[in-house]
């Protein structure tokens, strides 16, 4: 088995090897290269202790990112490599960080601090794949995630495993290994040892995943969000699994029968950026949405008039994978053409303004507005273009009240 290494790794796992350091890649670059997937970032474990590896790489090619748990920062080619002493750890007293690691010599004793065994392999040219805990044949040949020894050991451990078993399962489509699955549902009180910032994390990577239903047993979604209205879960997951992998509006179906008032509170215990909440506050508000029997592009303006481009097509993918009524599918196309045609769907976004109304004799009030709504429902049918002398002239030959 052969692994096409990054350039860049490879000259760091070279420069270990001449100066006598044991060195691999491993973990998530070994995972992902084994399945064909493009991996993300090259990690690299040695035998090396974090100053042997600044000496030999020079303070100036070194970021010193975590130094008392072994890892240094190396730069090479233009890249970033995470370079980290063989560790073992021990004693998780707050049940998701330990509380010392110990510098080892061999990779095996590095390998079996690791989660699952898809997580637990190490690999460098010379000596091919190092895997103590059979990672290749669960990727490749079993298609299941399973945990590195006792699985209700090591989800006591670190909490924050439960999240990773189901997102690599959801991101992989792996089968969970029977053990490992029960027992991370039987640890699910240590979730309440993570904190909010890395459960969104790590459920956004969830929601994330192709179809990720499957790997979203309702005791743990319930554990991390307990504002879930249960009875609509099935439903819930059902709208999940239909709408494309895009997280904010996946969340809003998880969280729309639970209303806005729940919706948010679980918002804010996530500590979702403002950005995202507001996503997600505006879609279950308007989960709602009905189609109206009008034409779909009068109704993808309607809907344009009022909330941004990114909203409105999240909503209407919302409504149809919560509904199946293909009719949101058809508003969405027409929606994607407007905005693709930068059409004027409100009346700020008209050629003219109050004041033309005014400079051609209306009284300042609601005549004003009715005026610049009729006028926008001219461009919008595509009567009049959105232009000034156009449209002003159209003005001039109606009659406001
Ligand atoms: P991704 O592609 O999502 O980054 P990854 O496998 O690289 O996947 P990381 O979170 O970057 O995941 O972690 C790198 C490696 O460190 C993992 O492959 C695993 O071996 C180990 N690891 C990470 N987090 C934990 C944890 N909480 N408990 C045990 N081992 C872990
Ligand atoms: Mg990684």
């Amino acid at each position: 088995m052969n692994i096409a290494i990054d350039p860049g790794a490879a000259a760091v796992l070279d420069r270990l090897h001449r100066a006598g350091h044991k060195a691999y890649l491993v973990g998530g670059c070994v995972r992902d290269s084994l399945s064909g997937r493009a991996p993300q970032d090259w990690d690299i474990c040695t035998s090396a202790r974090p100053e042997q590896t600044l000496a030999l790489f020079g303070a100036a090619q070194c970021i010193p990112t975590g130094l008392r748990h072994g890892t240094v920062t190396v730069k090479q080619g233009g890249g970033l490599y995470e370079v980290t002493t063989f560790r073992t750890e021990e004693g998780y007293a707050d049940g998701r960080h330990p509380d010392r690691v110990a510098f080892v010599a061999e990779v095996e004793a590095d390998l079996a601090r690791r989660d699952f065994t898809i997580n637990a392999m190490a690999y460098n040219a010379a000596e091919g794949l190092v895997d103590p805990f059979g990672g290749a044949e669960d990727l490749l040949v079993r298609r299941v995630v399973r945990a590195v020894g006792d699985p209700a050991r090591r989800f006591e451990e670190d909490g924050l495993r439960i999240l990773r078993l189901y997102r690599f399962g959801a991101r992989e489509q792996l089968a969970l290994d029977a053990a490992t699955a029960a027992a991370a549902v039987a640890a699910r009180g240590r979730l309440g040892c993570v904190s909010a910032e890395r459960i969104w994390q790590e459920l956004s990577k969830l929601l994330a995943a192709p179809r990720p239903a499957r790997w979203m047993p309702p005791e743990i979604l319930q554990a991390i969000l307990p504002e879930l209205d249960m009875g609509c879960y099935a439903a819930a997951l059902r709208a999940v699994d239909a709408l494309p992998p895009d997280p904010l509006a996946r969340l809003a179906a998880l969280l729309a029968p639970s209303g806005p008032a729940a919706a948010a509170q679980a918002l804010a215990r996530l500590r979702c950026s403002n950005a995202e909440a507001a996503v997600v506050r505006a879609l279950v508000a308007e989960s709602g949405l009905a189609l109206t029997g009008e034409a779909p592009r009068r109704q993808a303006w309607r809907l344009l008039a009022r909330l941004d481009g990114g909203t409105a097509c999240r909503l209407l993918a919302l409504r149809q994978a919560q509904t199946g009524e293909a009719g949101f599918g058809a508003v969405a196309a027409a929606a994607g053409q407007l905005l693709a045609g930068h059409a004027c769907c409100r009346t700020a976004q008209l050629a003219v303004d109050g004041r033309d109304l005014l400079a051609l004799g209306l009284r300042p009030g609601p005549a004003v507005g009715r005026a610049l709504a009729a006028a926008l429902d001219e461009v919008v049918e595509e009567r009049l273009p959105n232009e000034r002398a156009g449209l002003l002239g159209w003005l001039r030959t109606q009659h406001w009240t």
